[in-house]
């Protein structure tokens, strides 16, 4: 199969799908690889590696669109873009699943098959692939060094001939990838770390890596936890624990709110008579805000300055630390096409018709997870249907 790597389009996007080093791991299994020029320039892969290690390199030309077997993107490409693949191609990327009827309706006028990367099934088999992890890791970390950039104090302790200085205090709500990363991270750093979570799974990670856990609060409705993923909880769950973490924000100097509910709107955990209380010179860095935002008042893209307190909507951070959040990708992606490639083709009557370049076997548990589109048909109706 001939597989593309195309120039991401979207304004900020710096990562890209392949790097030279899987682009060498894929055309070593017999796929033939097509690099836009310029591809992995923004995030420091250039084009003569990419030749180097095995791809053609293409100019920004829609033909190739129309002759190759699949594309591996980071983010869901133009619609004129999509409209030349041909039927059976493959679409292999974040294709931002929910609420995605406009994107599903395209691919399936054109039959073409797509892999959203975001619905990968979370087990040991698919954790190489999972590049939810991998770039949440990466929005963990880089969280905590901008809100330490921009914090107004030193995180450590610190003993000096003019006197000790305590240790910045952190809060982080939600303790998923994101959340312990920037607990290991503002850790490093020296911070006492606080750790907000529903799932009473989160204690002992928590704990074993040096965060205290703020458990949750008490109630009969504890939202639920379904394949390691919190549901989502009542408002008069939200409201127990905005008063239970209302002290514990006005002695932050550091929030930051990583909590999520897949498809849903992220819980709203901070609202603006918590922000009233807060120290002015600390900081709240909210990685939901794609969401809706754990935290009121913060704007995707945005800091907003509320009373001295800086709010920070950081929506895109896996792609300002674009060089590795990419060869992580790549290696997720690379690792999902090779277990593609060993599938064998299903059987007549497993549902899924259409031929294509990859046997999309839905007997198999990670391409049943993960198919969106495939022979002009919609496989995971119950992800699209649910609001953005
Ligand atoms: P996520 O980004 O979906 O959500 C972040 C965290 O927010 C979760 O820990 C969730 O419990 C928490 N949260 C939700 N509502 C909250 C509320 N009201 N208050 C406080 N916290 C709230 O999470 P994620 O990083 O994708 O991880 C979700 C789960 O999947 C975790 O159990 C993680 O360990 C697990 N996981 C498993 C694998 C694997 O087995 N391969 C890989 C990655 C993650």
């Amino acid at each position: 199969p001939h597989l593309l790597i195309p120039r991401e389009h979207r304004p900020g996007e710096a990562r890209v799908a392949a790097t030279p080093e899987t682009v060498q791991r894929l055309t070593g299994k017999g796929l033939h690889i097509t690099v836009e020029a310029g591809a992995g320039e923004p995030s420091g892969f250039f084009d003569q590696a990419y030749a180097a290690a095995g791809a053609q390199l293409r100019g920004p030309d829609p033909e190739v669109w129309e002759q190759v077997d699949g594309v591996l993107c980071v983010q869901p490409p133009q619609r004129e873009r999509l409209d030349l693949l041909r039927p059976g191609a493959l679409l292999v990327g974040l294709l931002a699943p929910y609420g995605a009827d406009v994107l599903v309706g395209s691919l399936n006028r054109r039959q073409v098959s797509s892999l959203a990367l975001e619905l990968l099934p979370r087990t040991s088999r698919a954790q190489t692939m999972d590049v939810l992890s991998s770039q949440a890791n990466i929005a963990g970390y880089k969280a905590v060094l901008l809100a330490a950039a921009a914090l107004d104090r030193y995180v450590p302790m610190l003993m000096t001939a003019a006197g000790t200085i305590q240790p910045a205090r952190t809060l982080i709500l939600g303790a998923g990838v994101a959340g312990l990363q920037a607990l290991a991270t503002a850790r490093r750093l020296g911070s006492v770390v606080y750790v907000s979570d529903v799932r009473p799974a989160a204690r002992e990670q928590v704990e074993s890596l040096g965060g205290r856990f703020v458990a949750p609060p008490e109630l009969a409705e504890t939202p639920a936890e379904v394949g390691g993923y919190a549901q989502a909880a009542t408002e008069a769950f939200l409201e127990a624990q905005r008063s239970q973490l209302e002290e514990q924000l006005a002695q932050a100097d550091m929030v930051i709110c990583t909590a999520q509910v897949p498809g849903r709107p992220a819980p709203r955990l901070i609202s603006e008579a918590m922000l009233d209380r807060m120290r002015p010179g600390s900081v709240v860095v909210d990685l939901a805000v794609g969401q809706g935002g754990n935290c009121a008042c913060t704007v995707a893209g945005q800091t907003v300055l509320r009373n001295g307190v800086q709010l920070i909507g950081a929506d895109a951070l896996p792609s300002s630390v674009a060089n590795h959040a990419s060869a992580l990708y790549a290696r997720n992606v690379a690792a999902l096409l090779e277990h593609l490639i060993t599938l064998t083709a299903p059987p007549e009557d497993a549902g899924l018709p259409g031929g294509g370049a990859f046997p999309l076997n839905r007997e198999d548990p990670i391409v049943a997870g993960c198919l969106l589109t495939h022979a002009g048909r919609c496989w995971r109706p119950d992800v699209v249907g649910l609001p953005a």
